[in-house]
């Protein structure tokens, strides 16, 4: 129990008067932690903490490595940077011994702030200081295994670029300006891992991923099930799947995440109230799909898929073949095209589809356009604004509040460089080397303003023209399952998620009808499994009956 009577030696308390500290008390949770053991891990939701004995161990995970950066004795708090600046945690925090800890939930520490000048000064010079301690220690222990160089215009910078930071893989990024043409063709771009295996051009994902031991082949010919894609269906198949003993492949054509990587915080996955980042959550899903055994290849196209005698063989590019008994389809779906002028030959010079957290940087103080009303267009207009001059997000309807979450919306709101313009279209986009501008219509006005980029999110398309016809699809491709299947195979109808090829399940948004979430994708991965044990234990039972 935390006794107000205790709390006047610490000085984040000191400056409170008597009857502010009894209500701290009693609102606080006291928590006893024994050594070794976590308070909070990097990346998880914050709280207010502290220490009232024993010393804590602040760890800082950076470019792959955790190091330790600080070491905290009774009197000293943390957590407030992260709740202040609305973040998960930016480092863990370990036991180093048995510890008494005061905790506050972020609206308790708030109202703590808001009850007192002094102890709000306190809280922010501390804060800055920690920070400016926290940035010198990343700047001295700058431990990247990778090195990129190029020109931000090039498309297979981009792309490894892209795959680095999805894979939670540090690099130094070296841009030496606009793509110049040079003898190999590939405008001196390169890539250096752990200082020695050079990787030459044209860069890909692929050459990265082999470069830096990340798996781009099977490890064997034969599985239970492979799936498709390595968004969160997939993931999430991927872990129900190993972790209930089925031999799993997930085959993914980029790098891990799917859509959900380019979401800089999702907000509404349960379990996560402060959000999470798309790429934490896939990385996270990775590392324990992995840890129940399951094969996950990267940079790996499916490009065929058809029936055999007892199962299924999915062609990967590069002509290689594995053969399984299920498949389960999980290739989501991606953004749709902007039909304008110049738009076409702008594309990853100024012109972007989707928004990835590697453009961040890019965008400082620029002036950025998002063309989109959604969700996905709303967080990369939240994400850009905390580095543009200007983001101006151009939507097609006449209110924003018909397409974007109301959270969404009001944090739009309240961000000074968001512009926000409906009834507006982008009708022309006109640059040499690199965009330079954009044509706006609204209400039948046209308008020439200057643009640094341009970022497309206006829906998208499912990910399924790889598919024969065999597998039913509705006029815009996306798959159709269980009672949605017109004509159902044989004598049996297709369960919940599978298609109209037996054996062949779909989860996650590339389904008919599915709910386009995170939450719903993994759902639907996870279920998928249990309908695929039934379809085993059925086809064991025929196969059995077929052998006597
Ligand atoms: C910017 C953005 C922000 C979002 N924010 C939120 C949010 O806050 N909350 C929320 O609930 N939802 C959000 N969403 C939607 C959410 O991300 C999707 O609903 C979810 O990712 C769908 O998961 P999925 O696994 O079905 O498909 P996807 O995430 O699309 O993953 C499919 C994967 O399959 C791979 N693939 C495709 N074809 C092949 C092939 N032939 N071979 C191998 N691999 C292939 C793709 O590369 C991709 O990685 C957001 C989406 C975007 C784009």
């Amino acid at each position: 129990m935390i006794c107000a009577s205790e709390l006047e030696k610490y000085s984040v308390f000191a400056c409170l008067l008597a009857s502010q500290r009894e209500r701290i008390a009693s609102v606080a949770a006291e928590v006893i932690v024994n050594e070794n053991e976590w308070i909070i891990r990097q990346g998880e939701s914050p709280s207010f903490f502290v220490l009232l004995e024993g010393t804590v161990q602040c760890e800082k995970e950076y470019g792959g490595t955790a190091t330790l950066c600080l070491q905290h004795v009774p009197g000293d708090f943390f957590g407030e940077a992260e709740i202040l600046l609305d973040s998960v945690a930016i480092a863990s925090l370990q036991a180093h011994s048995r510890c008494r800890l005061l905790r506050l939930d972020p609206i308790q520490f708030k109202d703590m702030l808001s009850s007192s000048r002094r102890c709000n000064d306190l809280v922010v010079e501390v804060m800055t200081e920690r920070l400016k301690f926290i940035r010198e220690h990343m700047q001295s222990n700058d431990q990247f295994r990778v090195e990129v160089t190029g020109s931000s215009d090039d498309p297979g910078c981009r792309e490894v670029r892209t795959f680095l930071s999805q894979n939670h893989i540090g690099y130094r990024w070296r841009d030496h300006g606009p793509k110049s043409a040079t003898e190999d063709g590939c405008g001196g771009s390169s890539l250096i891992v752990d200082g020695v295996i050079s990787v030459g051009c044209p860069l890909t994902a692929r050459k990265a991923a082999d470069a830096l031991g990340i798996k781009t082949r099977p490890s064997d010919k034969c599985y239970d099930l492979v799936i498709v894609g390595g968004g969160p269906a997939g993931l999430a198949a991927a872990v129900s799947g190993a972790s209930e003993g089925l031999r799993v492949l997930l085959v993914e054509k980029d790098g891990i995440g799917g859509q959900a990587a380019c979401s800089t915080r999702i907000e509404n996955y349960p379990g996560f109230p402060s959000g999470i980042s798309g790429n934490d959550l896939g990385s996270r899903a990775l590392k324990q799909a992995i840890q129940f055994g399951a094969d996950i290849i990267m940079t790996r196209r499916v490009c065929d898929l058809y029936p055999m005698a007892n199962g299924y063989c999915l062609e990967l590019d590069g002509a290689e073949r594995v053969e399984t008994q299920v498949v389960l389809i999980a290739t989501g779906v991606q953004w749709r095209r902007l039909e304008a002028e110049g738009v076409e030959s702008l594309i990853g010079r100024g012109v972007l589809y989707g928004a990835s957290r590697t453009e961040g940087r890019a965008a400082l103080g620029k002036n950025v356009f998002i063309v989109g009303g959604g969700n996905s267009a709303g967080q990369a207009a939240m994400f850009f604004s905390e580095y543009a001059a200007t983001v101006t997000l151009l939507v097609r309807g006449a209110a924003i509040e018909e397409t974007m979450s109301t959270y969404l919306m009001e944090q739009i709101q309240r961000r000074s460089n968001i512009i926000v313009e409906p009834s507006t279209e982008v009708v022309k986009a006109e640059g040499g080397e690199h965009l330079e501008s954009i044509y706006t219509c609204s209400n039948g006005v046209i308008r020439k303003r200057l643009a640094d980029a341009l970022f497309v999110m206006i829906g998208a398309v499912a990910h399924s023209d790889w598919l024969s016809k065999d597998i039913q699809r509705d006029q815009s491709g996306f798959i159709l399952t269980g009672e949605d299947v017109r004509k159902p195979f044989g004598k049996r109808a297709p369960v919940g998620l599978e298609t109209s090829m037996e054996g062949v399940f779909c989860a996650g948004d590339i389904r008919f009808r599915s709910v386009k979430r995170v939450s719903a994708s993994v759902g639907e991965g996870s279920m998928a499994i249990s309908y695929i044990h039934q379809y085993l234990s059925r086809k064991q039972v025929y196969e059995n009956r077929m052998a006597s």
